[in-house]
């Protein structure tokens, strides 16, 4: 097999400029990343971006056409699947159907050889690890959705390897169990030291569980970033809407006034934005607010607000109510004609008044709420 330690400061996993072609098409198309040992990273993008092919690569099941892969600075291009230290979890979680949640989680064992009493103790371990102490005997068939991920989990992680390739592992589990399997996912990792990649097409998923996020989009990456510089500051339009919600105005520049940009936008009227860190050359870009970066206030006597004092007022009316518990979402129409969404922090107390349907309200934000990007 490949033997891989590596030394401080380099890359685990180096990805140098890797494509895939199936036919005329290009799955994966020049990918480059470094990722560090004991890294939680997750790959994103909508379906049919390239995520599991790329994955595949690293674990062996596909070849490069272009590029190269190194784990700890050796070439692993023409290693066979079970002789790099690598596994992968597969997203239908792959089980033996015949075999007990013991003999799926010892196959790999026993395939290379492990002594008897060795596979024994690993698997009691790994039982232990995903908690599924008393169901050893049991098959796949007799398990629940959650219980079967945690055995595909047990399997994955018994031979200790030093890189776990995840494919959507949690896309069967609901919404509960899967919240509450990322957390143990989390853990997990940090306390065995492990580095994962995991895919998965839900960004909630990846915020919630990577420590860096690389978006891809028509099989290149679009971004790399950690989670929040990825939410507050993603690189293009297409990012902005594809992890969370988002307003977007297309605007031009009127004028320039210090750090602040002067911008018309057909929806919302005149704006002022923070210029943006990178020079910026173009005439035509979009800018972009968080809905939770807009606040709402009464029309009216600004007694109430702090909106007297806001450098971007944008009258309207609420034309959507989305009430979400800790938050609710506002719909308002603007009367410059474009819409806006607020996220407002809810009060637990009923008697505090929020805004209702077809209300006159003022949605209000700062220049540095602002983030202007490339059309
Ligand atoms: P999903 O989230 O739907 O699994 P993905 O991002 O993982 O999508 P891939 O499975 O990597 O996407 O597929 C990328 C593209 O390559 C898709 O358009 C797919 O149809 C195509 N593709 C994948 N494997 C093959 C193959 N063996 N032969 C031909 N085309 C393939």
């Amino acid at each position: 097999g490949v033997d891989a330690n590596p030394s401080a400061g380099q890359p685990l996993l180096r990805i140098e400029g890797v494509a895939k072609t199936f036919g005329s098409f290009r799955a994966v198309d020049g990918v480059s990343l470094d990722i560090r040992a004991g890294e939680f990273f997750a790959l994103l993008g909508p379906s049919g971006c390239g995520k599991t092919t790329l994955l595949r690569m690293l674990a062996g099941f596909e070849a490069p056409d272009e590029g190269r892969i190194l784990l700890a600075g050796k070439d692993i291009a023409q290693a066979l699947p079970h002789e790099r230290p690598i596994n992968m979890m597969f997203q239908n979680y792959a089980l033996f159907p015949h075999l007990s949640v013991r003999d799926n989680i010892a196959f790999g064992l026993k395939r290379a050889n492990m002594a008897r009493a060795d596979v024994a103790t690993r698997v009691a371990e790994m039982v232990a690890l995903v908690k599924l102490e008393g169901l050893e005997k049991r098959k796949p068939d007799q398990l629940s959705g959650g219980q079967r991920q945690r055995v595909a989990l047990a399997r994955a992680l018994a031979r200790r390897p030093q890189l776990l390739l995840l494919d959507e592992p949690l896309a069967a589990l609901d919404k509960k169990l899967r919240e509450s399997t990322q957390v143990e996912l989390m853990e997990l990792q940090r306390r065995l030291g492990m580095t994962f990649i995991i895919v998965t097409h839900d960004q909630e998923e990846a915020m919630t569980m990577a420590d860096r996020i690389g978006v891809m989009k028509s099989g290149k990456l679009a971004q790399v970033a950690a989670p929040r510089e990825l939410y507050e500051a993603p690189r293009s339009r297409w990012i902005a809407e594809f992890v969370g919600d988002i307003n977007l105005f297309d605007a031009e520049t009127k004028l320039r006034d210090g750090h602040r940009l002067v911008v018309g936008t057909p929806d919302a009227g005149t704006l002022v934005v923070a210029e943006p860190g990178q020079p910026f050359a173009e005439a035509r870009f979009s800018v972009a607010i968080r809905p939770e970066k807009v606040k709402l206030s009464r029309r009216g006597p600004a007694s109430e607000a702090g909106h007297e004092t806001a450098i971007n007022r944008l009258d309207g009316v609420i034309a959507d109510i989305c009430y979400l518990g800790g938050t609710t979402t506002y719909r308002v129409k603007l009367d410059t004609g474009g819409t806006v969404q607020a996220s407002v922090a809810n009060s637990a107390r009923l008697d505090v008044d929020a805004y209702s349907l077809n209300q006159h309200v003022v949605a209000w934000f700062t220049p540095d709420d602002c983030v202007v990007l490339p059309s």
